[in-house]
């Protein structure tokens, strides 16, 4: 695949990357729900069909809607190919059974997305692949959890709930010195605050349901990377199995990207404002934020990340009952797990997105009773405050 402009600057790309006009100069990207496309003659459809001719097909695989969101993300992302999926989740399988086979091993950050997690021990095993955790930030424990047949290093940085921050140039030289992939789940910062490829990883792996979006509205995901793993392997897969992304919701997220660095920074100042007040507040006992001069890879994060993001979480003393009064306080903040809205989430991670895994994968992956997460949304910051004021005096 080939993007157009490769030399603009972000946010030019954001706007304008991979819009093709059609006859009619729409100003605005065009919505194509179209399930197949039509050929001008039986050779036509034979070229096509052999990839002798390029052009679209049918919408499982190709349709020029899902195709500008691949191309405007990749350039954003830095990578040579895009493949969009129905969902974050079905981007990750895409990549594991495209990528891996029956006897190979992956490494994978503790902390990541709970359902992450389930597909990796639940799912996974049945067609042969292992995966072990490590703590993100441990980094001799990488290197001891890498085996003969290990070939995927799987990482979400910041982590989800508790924002740890994992060096991915470090981690990337690891996989490459072991002849492993390395893959970043990039959803918590975007393209706007990261670019895991410039840092050396493989793949770039995009839950699109939530900041690339950005106003809660529809679940979509993506993997981006290199031409010959994303664009030909992982594509092949898509095409094959078919965790499509729709048409109308690509249109949705190729409009998300054009606001994607404004938001990003508003949600940044945001979290960063909210996690300042908070962490000299008596009822929290502590407050997890890249942004933190206290946070321990605040140096890391700086250096790394564009800015902090808009996800933080703090830990009440007492529990799940006073965790749930926590939440049950709020009036105006969204109880919803879903995150990256404009709308401010909360959620009670121990007994909703990571209530499914066992207790000692909660455990070891300091997921306690009291912790809350708050998706930090553009509200006016004041509001947001107070509501959790309200909320924390609830306890
Ligand atoms: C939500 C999320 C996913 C899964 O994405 P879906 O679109 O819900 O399938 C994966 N990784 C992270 C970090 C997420 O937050």
């Amino acid at each position: 695949m080939t993007h157009d402009h490769e030399r603009r600057g972000f946010d030019t790309q954001a706007v304008r990357g991979g819009q093709v006009r059609t006859g009619e100069q729409e100003q605005s990207e065009p919505l194509f729900l179209s399930s197949s496309f039509t050929f001008d003659s039986a050779a036509q459809a034979a070229a096509r069909f052999g990839g002798d001719e390029p052009g679209n097909i049918y919408s499982r695989f190709t349709n020029p809607t899902v195709r500008t969101f691949e191309h405007r993300l990749a350039s954003l992302e830095g990578g040579e190919a895009c493949v969009a999926t129905s969902s974050g989740m079905a981007a990750i399988n895409a990549m594991c059974m495209a990528l891996l086979r029956a006897g190979d091993h992956i490494v994978c950050s503790r902390g990541v997305f709970g359902t992450t997690t389930s597909l990796l021990t639940k799912i996974l095993p049945k067609f042969g692949v292992e995966t072990t955790f490590v703590s993100p930030t441990d980094y001799d424990g990488w290197q001891q959890a890498i085996r003969p047949e290990t070939r995927l290093l799987f990482l979400e940085t910041p982590s989800n709930p508790l924002t740890e921050v994992a060096d991915i140039a470090w981690i990337a030289e690891l996989a490459h010195a072991h002849d492993c992939v390395m893959v970043v789940d990039n959803c918590f910062c975007t393209p706007a605050l990261q670019r895991p490829l410039e840092l050396g990883a493989d793949l770039v792996i995009h839950s699109a349901t939530k900041y690339l979006d950005g106003q809660g509205r529809c679940v979509g995901g993506a993997v981006v990377g290199d031409a010959r793993r994303v664009g030909e392997d992982i594509f092949g897969m898509l095409r094959t199995a078919g965790p499509t992304m729709s048409p109308f919701n690509a249109w949705v997220f190729t409009k998300g990207l054009e606001t994607l660095r404004l938001r990003m920074r508003a949600h940044s100042e945001n979290a960063q404002a909210l996690a300042d007040w908070l962490q000299h507040h008596p009822r929290v006992t502590r407050v997890n934020y890249p942004g933190l001069a206290a946070h321990p890879q605040h140096a890391l994060a700086s250096r790394q990340q564009l800015g902090y993001g808009g996800i933080l979480s703090f830990e009440v003393a007492g529990e799940r009952e006073a965790a749930w009064r926590v939440v049950d306080g709020t009036e105006m903040i969204s109880i919803t797990a879903n995150l990256g809205d404009a709308k401010s989430t909360i959620t009670h991670p121990a007994s909703t997105t990571h209530g499914r895994i066992s207790q000692e994968e909660r455990d070891a992956s300091g997921i306690t009773e009291g912790l809350l997460r708050v998706s930090v949304g553009l509200e006016d910051v004041a509001d947001i405050q107070a509501d959790l004021e309200r909320a924390l005096d609830a306890i």
